[in-house]
């Protein structure tokens, strides 16, 4: 399919992609340009574009992302020292992939407010 998102495409397999966890609706990869020591980014298998295009069937995926989210930060050794959650959504907001992902950032002191 052309218009497939990159995401779409490590998650088929079809790129490699550092996975570190995987369930029926979403997995979680290593940030090719990680902003920080700790930089993975929870995406629904689903190719939702950005949060701006989830409807209401995709309430409960959007909770299980977060929930994801705590999981991934556990087993990275992110939970008691704190970390960033960060979704960009469209141009302004700086989203350079099509395809709804959250990005985990820690393993240092983090300021600002995004993942550059
Ligand atoms: P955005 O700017 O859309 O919020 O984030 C997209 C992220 O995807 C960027 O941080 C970028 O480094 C990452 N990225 C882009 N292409 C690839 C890729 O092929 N593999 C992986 N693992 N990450 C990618």
């Amino acid at each position: 399919m052309a218009d497939k998102t990159i995401f779409s495409r490590i998650i088929d397999g079809e790129i490699p992609g550092t996975f570190v966890y995987q369930d029926e609706h979403c997995v979680a990869i290593r940030d090719i340009q990680p902003a920080a020591p700790v930089h993975v980014m929870v995406i629904p298998r689903k190719p939702i574009p950005s949060i701006a295009h989830l409807e209401p069937e995709d309430h409960a995926l959007a909770g299980h992302l977060l929930m994801v989210v705590k999981k991934v930060a556990q087993q990275e050794g992110l939970a008691e020292r704190g970390y960033r959650v960060v979704i960009n959504v469209g141009d302004e907001g700086g989203q350079t992939v099509p395809h709804l992902h959250v990005h985990v950032m820690g393993g240092r002191q983090l300021t600002g407010h995004g993942t550059a």
